[in-house]
């Protein structure tokens, strides 16, 4: 920010005067004032065909970032400097902003060194910053700056100022900046919130008392309905999967999970007010009870954005400060890989392939809820889906629409459990079952049934690693023979977050070189450590990444299980048959760059991993896969 001579002139509104460099502006076409949004002219000095020069000045003074006189100014001091022409470039958005900047006296900010400060930002109104796109940043030496990409919107600095009484001054940035900053740190919806706030017109509701909140204006519900349709689509944009609306007694909370973690959206405070109306809506939207406000309930909305068709499960819950609300959201036709695509080593991918071909058995896809464990075994339905081949699914709640195979929806209400869906599914005759889970000993019972009887049987199951799947089945009651002869395979699988390509850089730390020299990796073998950025939202991390132990039940492993041989027992038989381990399968991706330490360290068990004392120590025990969901079993 220099010392321009103008600077205290502008910030008290008093007219500027224009350098002598510039020529003088056509009459009328001078800014009157700054007062005034309106008194500038903001229509193109220049009607002649269009240059890209002109199609940007063009742009930025219909978007009021410029007037005509000092769009024309401007074109002059660039003839002048001879950056014009043939020979020079065309000058982009920042040059213009830049060279206004110095014109007025006023700051500019870059792109990228634009960030506000959360305190100072509370000190405002979200709805008048919304309104006249201002965005305070921070405070320096007693003033406060406050971006805008409009230099002329002065109007909105008076306003502020007059209402906190303090000192400010504008400071120019580009307008992406200034919308991904406000867009960011005042939140989804926080206008239609504040548009509603200064109506008055829906009253504080006691979430006890009759819906108080229904006899509101249509305006203040149109305002409700967009700013619920505004939560689910940035959820869906964020790729959200599910999202959280809880009460507390003096705030409303709204956090997404976005790669297995939950992440805070920063909401306007008054959110707090409208919390039954925001509740009602989602009510009515899954076709929900708006009266019952004691009791659980759960319910479902379709929604389309663009392509995408999205189907979410509702389950809301009374607690002590209101009714607490969980989305989750399953993307219908989410295009499915194919099963070379999902992460499996070469190894693992050839014995998947091969029990895709077996004409019964079971195979199990095992890990904890949230480990993408139905995803593989869709893309492998996918893979033998053809017109030879009956396949039937029972889930809950089907994830996925597969076209062609029978899809059946769990229902514990009605009484259509599990177990009582397959028996059915049997006499339907098909060569492929999916199971959603084996959760129960009649589950398990049935699935061996279907598979002795002629049927390739897929299902998951909650065990740490695929050789715990035996311990588990047997647990549940099946005869450990029974194991023995069905059970073909189990991929144990997890999932790490990716380290977000934008922003990771290279872990040289002390820790990390012992890890590498601990794991046998090489010097070239290149470590790496999140950070955050914007395109990650400063978690460090973008997407996640399966990792896999793909584990064939041989002969000595049916043996083992026939012996009743321990988990461990039968997980030493397992890798000295080639198994790779979860853990060995995450080290693979921390050499290549695609993960770290801490991650797989935080989604796997094994014993025999060398663990690296500072690896451990900070390593994050809030994996992906520790996420669980209200809304229903993501398996
Ligand atoms: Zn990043």
């Amino acid at each position: 920010m220099g010392n321009e001579p103008r600077e205290g002139r502008l910030k008290e509104g008093v007219e500027p005067k224009f350098r002598t460099v510039h020529p003088a502006p056509p009459p009328g076409l001078i800014p009157a004032g700054f007062n005034s949004d309106i008194a500038p002219t903001f229509s193109s000095p220049m009607a002649e065909a269009s240059t890209p020069t002109q199609t940007l000045l063009d742009r930025m003074i219909a978007e009021r970032q410029l007037s005509a006189a000092d769009a024309a100014a401007f074109v002059q001091a660039r003839s002048l400097q001879g950056t014009s022409g043939s020979g020079g470039q065309e000058p982009n958005e920042r040059e213009v902003l830049e060279w206004l900047s110095q014109e007025y006296g006023v700051g500019f900010l870059p792109l990228e060194s634009v960030e506000a400060d959360r305190e100072v930002l509370a000190l405002f109104p979200a709805r008048i910053l919304l309104k006249e796109e201002l965005l305070p940043l921070r405070r320096e030496q007693g003033t406060i700056e406050v971006a805008t990409c409009r230099l002329f919107s002065t109007r909105g600095l008076d306003t502020l100022r007059s209402l906190t009484g303090l000192r400010l001054k504008l400071v120019l940035v580009p307008r992406e900046a200034l919308l991904r900053e406000m867009k960011k740190n005042l939140g989804v919806g926080a206008d239609t919130i504040g548009a509603l706030d200064e109506e008055k017109s829906v009253q504080v509701v006691d979430e006890n008392t009759e819906d108080s909140n229904l006899d509101a204006g249509a305006e203040d519900e149109a305002s409700i309905i967009r700013f619920v349709n505004q939560v689910l689509k940035d959820a869906i944009e964020l790729r959200a999967s599910d999202i959280h609306l809880e009460p507390f007694e003096h705030e409303f909370r709204i956090r997404y999970r976005i790669d297995g973690e939950l992440q805070e959206i920063p909401l306007p405070a008054q959110l707090k007010q409208f919390q039954p109306a925001i509740v009602s809506r989602i009510k009515i939207l899954s076709h929900l009870n708006i009266a019952e406000k004691r009791l659980p309930q759960d319910g479902r909305i379709k929604v389309r954005i663009e392509d995408t068709e999205v189907d979410i499960r509702v389950s809301v819950i009374p607690m002590l400060h209101g009714e607490a609300v969980v989305m989750r959201l399953l993307r219908q036709n989410s295009t499915l890989r194919g099963l070379s695509q999902i992460g499996l080593g070469a190894r693992e991918l050839q014995c998947f392939r091969r029990v895709l071909d077996l004409p019964h058995g079971i195979v199990l896809v095992t890990g904890p809820t949230g480990s993408g464990k139905t995803s593989t075994l869709y893309t492998a339905l996918n893979e033998i889906n053809d017109e030879v081949r009956k396949i039937i699914t029972i889930e809950d709640p089907v994830e996925y629409q597969l076209r062609g195979v029978n899809q059946i929806q769990v229902s514990e209400k009605a009484g259509l459990t599990f177990a009582r869906g397959l028996r059915s599914i049997l006499r339907h005759d098909p060569d492929v079952v999916l199971i959603g889970e084996i959760r129960d000993r009649e589950t398990a019972q049935i699935a061996v049934q279907a598979s002795l009887t002629g049927h390739l049987v897929f299902s998951t199951l909650h065990t740490n690693d695929a050789p715990g799947a035996v311990t588990r089945l047997v647990d549940m009651g099946v005869e450990p023979y029974l194991v023995a002869s069905s059970l073909e395979a189990v991929l144990g699988q997890r999932l790490v977050r990716v380290l977000c390509p934008e922003c990771k850089v290279p872990d040289t730390s002390a820790h990390a070189n012992a890890f590498r020299l601990r794991m046998g990796m090489g010097p070239d073998v290149e470590l790496f450590k999140a950070v955050g950025c914007r395109h990650c939202r400063q978690t460090g991390f973008f997407g996640r990444h399966a990792i896999f132990e793909w584990m064939d039940t041989d002969e000595n492993i049916r043996r083992m299980i026939l012996e009743n041989a321990s988990t461990d027992q039968i997980r030493a038989a397992a890798r000295s048959a080639g198994m790779r381990t979860l853990s060995e399968d995450g080290w693979r991706l921390v050499a290549e760059g695609i993960t770290t330490v801490e991650e797989v360290l935080g989604v796997t068990t094994d014993k025999d991993t060398p663990r690296n004392n500072a690896a451990t120590e900070s390593g994050d025990p809030s994996g992906p896969a520790s996420g669980e969901n209200a809304a229903g079993s993501r398996t």
